[in-house]
């Protein structure tokens, strides 16, 4: 895929921040990337904002004046499935299974790099747009060096076929399914186990683990398969998997 997307070139983006260093920086660097952007100072206006006019994707700042980015996030999700990413301060006790729960996206931390953000942002747009545009189930995922063969439950990495038990390939594709977004464990467990998950809750993680062994270059540094601490697990978006 080619950075200048021309989809891209009229994305429309509500950025909800009030800390004028950030909003400045952020303005100006999502500017370059070909995005529009409007910008809210506080909860109230963002739902004003909101409200008025129509945006593509939302990013929120979760300390804001007036009405708090969770409520932001509550009220925009009850009106709307526009993606939504969240921005937490560094340290900020922030309750990331919640924040999913109600309906944001994807988040981010401060102080986080521009280019981070804008991978984030691509990646929640390619997502709506594969579940607008969905005709079916995909029968082939390609992420980078990953294929994925769903038909045949086959899988290969590099051109090399990996061999992927039942449990090890249904983590797999959900996985790829959702570049770049949390999956919560509960999420991942459901998804994949649904009642037959039983023993300790380390079964997930040993999954992983195994899943890792085989499509990472280094198990011990995971770039693919990130864990997301005390939330999940996240298929990173890496420069070969877009
Ligand atoms: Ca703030």
């Amino acid at each position: 895929m080619g950075k200048k997307q021309s989809s891209e070139s009229n994305v429309r983006v509500l950025v909800v921040e009030d800390e004028e260093s950030f909003v400045d920086a952020l303005t100006i660097g999502l500017n370059r990337e070909g995005f529009d952007v409007s910008v809210a100072r506080d909860g109230q206006e963002a739902v004003n904002l909101f409200g008025a006019g129509h945006f593509d994707v939302v990013l929120l700042d979760l300390m804001l004046p007036k009405v708090s980015g969770l409520d932001v996030c509550r009220l925009i999700r009850a009106a709307s499935d526009v993606p939504i990413i969240i921005v937490s301060a560094k340290g900020e006790e922030v309750d990331m299974v919640l924040m999913l729960e109600i309906g944001a996206d994807d988040y981010v931390t401060k102080p986080y790099r521009l280019r981070e953000l804008v991978a984030r942002i691509r990646a929640v747009l390619r997502r709506r747009e594969s579940i607008d545009h969905d005709h079916g189930e995909e029968d082939q995922i390609l992420r980078g060096d990953i294929r994925m063969d769903v038909d045949a439950r086959r899988c290969f990495i590099k051109g090399e076929e990996i061999k992927l038990r039942k449990k090890e390939f249904a983590l797999l594709r959900l996985l790829l399914e959702n570049p770049g977004r949390v999956l919560t464990r509960e999420v991942l467990i459901d998804r994949v186990w649904g009642n037959d998950y039983v023993g300790d809750t380390k079964t997930l993680d040993v999954h992983i683990k195994r899943l890792r062994t085989l499509i990472e270059d280094n198990p011990k540094a995971p770039a693919h398969i990130t864990t997301v601490r005390g939330v999940g697990y996240r298929f990173e978006l890496t420069k070969a998997s877009k």
